[in-house]
């Protein structure tokens, strides 16, 4: 069998887990699901999670999923229903939703539904992504506070720079200024804001990338916030070649060697997830000791440099990201971030789920 695995670590989910906690201790925690888990294995994760509060997630389809392997939990949709069907079938599965424009109002106002339905109201306090301006939230608050078809009301928004310098201080007050008479439970926080803003903790949080240990703050490692890694991405050496100075490996030769250079083939390439844009020198580990890949990645294969390590040969362990190479590592050499690297690996790399 091709030897590329993505090995999950329930223990290390559970871990990061209690380090939410820890950070936002007097919440509830509603642990976010979407994109097959961030990579991680939808149904395998949300078992692991069994202390989570709740659950999050984007399609009605993810959500029956996770009633259908027995999660009686509260689980969100984080864009809300995608017209009435999904409405009456949230209504009778009882999953909640977001309600972040009027439409969705409508919807609720004239749908006929198994059950009413509880709500996440959403503010929109600056990112301009999804929720009702501060101006019109209280309307839209008491207009579904009327109505049969809806359960519980709790009011939410999300930060566009709770990762960044400027922080979260501006939309914080527009979002506590527009919701300070009306009494209802408050969700903020993603990651960035567990880890770097107690004061906008409320009363749930909705941990995401810091639950599958990656960063969420560029210029902090994972470790760094006492997280652990929950994917180990590996493979093997399936080739060794060796070049002398000169010679190129690679389509496009993009790496050409000074000197003789004993080269790996790794069996794994852009369409198991491992970036394309990986760079000549990116970080990867041949039998737990670190070096670095060479030349361009292919879609099946990609080419690491073996010179310093005489032992390594066909069949040697490769770790892609994992323990000793942080996916965060692996995405800031590639010019993007952890979180598309765990989305992006693919259904044909097999995962092994380990306590
Ligand atoms: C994805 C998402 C989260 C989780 O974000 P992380 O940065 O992964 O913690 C929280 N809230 C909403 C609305 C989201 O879409």
């Amino acid at each position: 069998m091709r030897p590329i695995l993505a090995t999950i670590s329930s223990s290390a989910l559970q871990h990061n887990f209690s380090i939410v906690k820890q950070y936002a201790n007097n919440a509830k925690v509603m642990a976010v699901v979407k994109a097959n888990a961030y990579g991680h294995g939808l149904i395998d994760v949300a078992h692991a999670l069994h202390e989570a509060d709740a659950f999050a997630t984007l399609n009605v389809s993810e959500a029956i999923d996770l009633r259908e392997a027995g999660i009686d939990k509260p689980i969100l949709l984080l864009e809300g229903p995608f017209g009435e069907d999904e409405l009456r079938i949230a209504a009778s599965f009882d999953i909640s939703i977001v309600v972040h424009q009027q439409v969705q109002i409508k919807l609720l106002a004239k749908a006929s539904l198994a059950r009413p339905v509880n709500i996440y109201l959403k503010m929109n306090t600056g990112m301009n992504r999804l929720g009702f301006k501060s101006n019109d939230f209280e309307a839209a608050f008491n207009q579904l506070g009327s109505m049969d078809n809806v359960g519980h009301i709790t009011l939410m928004s999300h930060f566009a720079t709770a990762d960044e310098d400027i922080g979260i201080a501006e939309p914080l007050k527009r979002f506590k200024a527009a919701t300070n008479t009306l009494s209802a439970p408050q969700s903020l926080a993603n990651s960035a804001t567990i880890l770097r803003y107690p004061e906008a903790h409320a009363d749930w949080v909705r941990p995401g990338i810091m639950l599958y240990g990656a960063s969420p703050v560029g210029g902090t490692s994972a470790t760094g916030f006492g997280l652990q890694p929950v994917m180990q991405l590996t493979s093997e050496i399936i080739a060794v070649q060796t070049i002398e100075s000169g010679e190129s490996v690679g389509y496009g030769n993009t790496f050409t060697a000074t000197k003789k250079t004993r080269v790996g083939i790794v069996a794994c390439g852009y369409a198991d997830g491992y970036p394309r844009h990986a760079p000549s020198g990116t970080p990867i580990a041949i039998s737990g000791q670190l070096t670095k890949t060479l030349g361009r990645v292919s879609m099946d294969m990609l080419y690491c440099d073996l010179s310093l390590l005489p032992d390594a040969d066909v069949g040697s362990s490769v770790e892609l990201w994992g323990k000793i190479v942080s996916v965060d590592t692996v995405a800031e050499a590639s010019g993007t971030v952890g979180y598309e690297l765990l989305c992006a690996v693919a259904l044909r790399v097999p995962k092994k789920v380990m306590a």
